[in-house]
C-alpha cells in the first residue's frame, strides 16, 4: 500500500494540531452538525472530522465510522493531508493510492473516498472532513466544494476552541454566542475604530484602518480576537464585514469631504476568507464605496494568509476587485508559511509587514534581516510597504532606515472612535525616511502590476 508522504512541514503541521487537540473539540455539537450535514447532503454512510496525529488520526465528529481513533497507517486520509488539497477515490479499488489499502481489500470494504483538508490558522493542514462509502460513486465538483465549505466551517469553531482553551474560556457556547452577535449585529452594537497609517515622508495621516469592536451591554467594548472568531464559525462575519465596509466608507468620505487635511486620506479593512468567499462579496465592496461615492482606489482590502488559503473560491472576487481599482494588501506578511507563495499567486498592491518582526527589530538580527528583506522584495515587485506595531521611535527610525514608507503602530496612534481621531496631526519625518525611492521599477510583466495611487503621499 503506498504510504502518502508526510506534509512538506510535517513537524510544524504536528505542533499546529497539538495547539488545537488541546482545546478539546470533542463533543462539540457544531462539528458533529457539520460532519452530519456531509454525511446526509451526500448520501455517505461514513464521514467524519478528523486530526492527524505523528501516530493516529483521531475524530472529533463522526457518522458512522465505529471508533473514536485509528493507527495513522489505517487512515485513508493521510494523502489529503500531505497535499493538503481534496482528495477524490470514486472507486478505491482502481485507485493505486488505496487499492492496496486494508479497509479496502479487507472486511470493511470501502470504495469510493472524498476528503478536504481542514486548516488551521497558519495555513497548515491539521487533518480532514471526509466522507467514505462502500459502493463505487461519483463525487461532483460541487461536492467538493460542499465539503470545503463545511471544512471552513469546522476550521472557524477548531480556532475558536485554540483561542478559547487559551483564555480559558473552554466550553463556552458558541451557538449562544453566536445569536447574541447576530442582534449585536442588528441592534447596532459594533463600532468601528481608526487607525492612522503614516506616511513617513511627509509625517502626515495617508491612510486609517478599520478595525471593529463590540459594545456588549454588559462586558463593555470587546476587541475583535474576542467575537470575530464566533463570526467567522457562524458566518455572520459576512454580516459584520458587510457593516464594517458600509460605515468604514461612509466615514472616510466625510472626512475627504470635509477636512482639507483628508482629502486623499486612503481606508484599510479587513476581509476574512470566508466574506471572500461569498458570492456577494463584489456588489457588497463595490455597494459600499458607490453609496459613500468614495473612489475604489481609496479603498485597501487587507487579507491574511488564512484568507487566501482556499485560493480558488477567493481568485475570482479577488481580480473582479482590484480590476475595478480596489487595492489589496497582504496583511501580517511574513506570519505564515507560503507567504511567498501567496505574493506570487496573488496580485497585491501592499504588504503590511507583521508586527512581531517590528516587535523585535532591535534584539534581533534576524528580524531585521527579514524585515529589509521584505521591504526590498514588495519594493521590486512594486508593493508599497506598511510596517505595523510600530511602538518606539527607535523602532520608527529603523523601519524608515530600511526604506518602509507607511508606518503603523501606538506610537503613532492608537485605534480610536472616529470623533477622537486627529487626522490634521504631522508628525516628525523620521531620519533615512527620504533616502530611498518609495516603489522601485516593477520588475513584472508590464501590465501585471497596477500603477499605484499615489494621492495620499504629498
Ligand atoms: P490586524 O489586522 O493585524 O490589526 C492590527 C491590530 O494590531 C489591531 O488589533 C490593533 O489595535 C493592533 N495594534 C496596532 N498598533 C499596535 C502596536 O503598536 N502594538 C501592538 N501590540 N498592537 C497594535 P485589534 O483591533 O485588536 O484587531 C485584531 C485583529 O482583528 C486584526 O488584526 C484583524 O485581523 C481582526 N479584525 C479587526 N477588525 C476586523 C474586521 O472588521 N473584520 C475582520 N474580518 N477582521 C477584523
Ligand atoms: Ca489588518
Ligand atoms: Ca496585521
Amino acid at each position: 500500500m503506498p504510504t502518502a508522504p508526510p506534509h512538506r512541514h510535517e513537524s510544524d503541521r504536528l505542533a499546529s494540531v497539538a495547539s488545537y487537540r488541546a482545546a478539546s473539540a470533542v463533543g462539540d455539537p457544531g462539528l458533529q452538525s457539520l460532519v452530519d450535514v456531509a454525511a446526509r447532503v451526500l448520501d455517505a454512510p461514513l464521514a467524519g472530522l478528523s486530526l492527524l496525529g505523528a501516530d493516529e488520526q483521531s475524530y472529533l465528529a463522526r457518522v458512522g465510522v465505529p471508533v473514536a481513533v485509528i493507527p495513522r497507517h489505517l487512515s485513508l486520509c493521510t494523502h489529503t493531508v500531505s497535499g493538503a488539497a481534496p482528495v477524490v477515490a470514486g472507486d478505491a479499488t482502481a485507485d493505486p493510492r488505496f487499492a492496496d489499502h486494508p479497509l479496502v481489500t479487507g472486511e470493511h470494504r470501502l470504495r469510493a473516498y472524498a476528503g478536504v483538508p481542514v486548516f488551521g490558522r497558519d495555513g497548515l493542514p491539521l487533518g480532514t472532513l471526509c466522507v467514505i462509502d462502500v459502493r463505487p460513486r461519483d463525487f461532483t465538483g460541487e461536492d467538493v466544494a460542499l465539503l470545503e465549505r463545511l471544512a471552513r466551517a469546522a476550521a472557524g469553531l477548531l480556532e475558536l476552541h485554540r483561542r478559547d482553551a487559551g483564555a480559558g474560556l473552554a466550553g463556552r457556547d458558541v451557538l449562544t454566542e453566536s445569536l447574541r452577535l447576530r442582534r449585536a449585529v442588528d441592534d447596532g452594537e459594533l463600532r468601528v475604530h481608526y487607525q492612522p497609517v503614516v506616511d513617513l515622508r511627509s509625517g502626515r495621516v495617508a491612510a486609517v484602518e478599520a478595525l471593529v469592536r463590540w459594545q456588549h451591554p454588559e462586558l463593555g467594548l470587546l476587541p475583535p480576537g474576542r467575537f470575530v472568531p464566533v463570526a467567522e464559525a457562524s458566518g455572520l462575519v459576512v454580516a459584520l464585514g458587510r457593516y464594517v465596509l458600509g460605515e468604514a466608507c461612509r466615514q472616510v468620505a466625510a472626512w475627504r469631504a470635509q477636512d482639507p487635511a483628508a482629502a486623499a486620506l486612503r481606508l484599510a479593512v479587513n476581509v476574512s476568507g470566508r466574506q471572500l468567499a461569498d458570492p456577494g462579496v463584489v456588489p457588497t465592496v463595490l455597494g459600499a464605496l458607490g453609496d459613500a461615492g468614495l473612489p475604489a482606489h481609496a479603498l485597501t482590502l487587507e487579507l491574511t494568509e488564512t484568507a487566501l488559503v482556499h485560493g480558488n473560491d477567493v481568485q475570482p472576487a479577488l481580480r473582479r476587485l482590484r480590476g475595478d481599482g480596489v487595492r489589496l494588501a497582504l496583511d501580517d506578511f511574513g506570519t505564515g508559511y507560503s507567504s511567498l507563495a501567496y505574493l506570487r499567486d496573488f496580485p497585491v498592491d501592499e504588504l503590511k509587514v507583521d508586527r512581531c518582526f517590528t516587535a523585535s527589530l532591535s534584539d534581533s538580527v534576524r528580524s531585521g534581516t527579514i524585515t529589509a528583506a521584505s521591504i526590498a522584495l514588495a519594493h521590486d515587485l512594486g508593493c508599497e510597504v506598511v510596517v505595523e506595531g510600530v511602538e518606539h521611535a527607535g523602532q520608527l527610525t529603523h523601519v524608515a532606515a530600511l526604506g518602509a514608507r507607511y508606518a503603523q503602530g501606538y506610537l503613532l496612534a492608537p485605534p480610536r472612535e472616529a470623533s477622537a481621531c486627529d487626522l490634521g496631526a504631522t508628525w516628525p519625518v523620521p531620519v533615512g525616511a527620504l533616502r530611498r525611492p518609495a516603489v522601485a521599477v516593477p520588475r513584472q510583466a508590464p501590465g501585471a502590476v497596477r500603477e499605484l495611487p499615489h494621492d495620499a503621499a504629498s
